[in-house]
């Protein structure tokens, strides 16, 4: 059985003051138990002042991007047992705004998932097409070239640990949503795709979340097809009410 997550990525939004009210006002407003995982990816300025906030509390931190290495010289980065030690439990890797502006490659989203499974957290790995690799008819080889190199030369065991996000870039901070049987029928893909490289048992438990204008509105329709265990969320999970609404929908 497959528990629901939930993420909000809050992206380079909010300081830590506001940060902290969130936090405080969103774990007054759940109800114990939760039933489902929640988790929110703030900026790293916040992460250190949230942890102590949020340790009573049904929601976890996840970190918005790792370094590939565990140390080093590598200035303005942030190392996997860093955020271990600030107290997050997941980590994204390849999030479409880093491959996209950061110029991140398979590659280095490869080292990055590597560096927080090393570390101990879960890594929640984003794939996901372009419009125009949608429109050409090529959701599916990007998707699969994605999984292949993003999860290559890891144990099974380490594939069956990490999380994927499908996050049609098209779908991203735009409003428009991709169909619920669309969806689906991509996650069925990368259920599909991971049982070949990690076995169909493993493949089962893998949690595949889906992202792109995540809306009170539509959360439960996607959440509830087969192979949807969940969402991430950008935009909707700045504001309290609408990022609770999603976690409860
Ligand atoms: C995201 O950034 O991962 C995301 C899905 O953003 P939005 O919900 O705003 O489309």
């Amino acid at each position: 059985m497959r528990r629901a997550l939930i993420i909000g990525n809050w992206k380079m939004n909010k300081t830590v003051g506001e940060a902290v009210e969130f936090a405080r006002a969103l774990a007054a407003s759940l109800p114990d138990p939760v039933g489902r995982d929640v988790a929110i990816a703030p900026p790293f300025t916040a992460l250190y002042a949230l942890a102590p906030v949020l340790r009573a509390t049904a929601i976890a931190l996840c970190a918005q991007d790792v370094h590939g290495e565990d140390r080093g010289a590598f200035t303005g980065e942030v190392s996997a047992p860093m955020l271990l030690d600030v107290g997050c439990r997941f980590g994204l890797a390849g999030h479409s705004e880093r491959r996209r502006l950061f110029g991140e490659s398979n590659e280095d989203i490869n080292r990055k998932v590597k560096a927080l499974l090393r570390a101990g957290l879960t890594p929640v790995l984003c794939v996901g097409e372009s419009l125009e690799e949608r429109e050409a008819d090529q959701t599916c080889s990007v998707v699969r070239r994605q999984l292949k190199e993003g999860l290559n030369n890891l144990p099974a065991d380490d594939i069956r640990r990490t999380i994927v996000a499908y996050e049609p870039v098209w779908a991203i901070g735009t409003g428009r949503t991709a169909a619920p049987e669309q969806a689906q029928d991509v996650h069925r893909f990368i259920r599909q795709f991971i049982g070949h490289m990690a076995g169909n048992d493993r493949a089962g438990e893998v949690r595949i979340l889906y992202g792109g204008s995540v809306s009170p509105e539509n959360a439960g329709a996607l959440m509830a097809q087969e192979d949807i265990d969940g969402v991430l969320v950008g935009g909707a999970s700045l504001d309290v009410d609408s990022f609770r609404k999603i976690i409860l929908y």
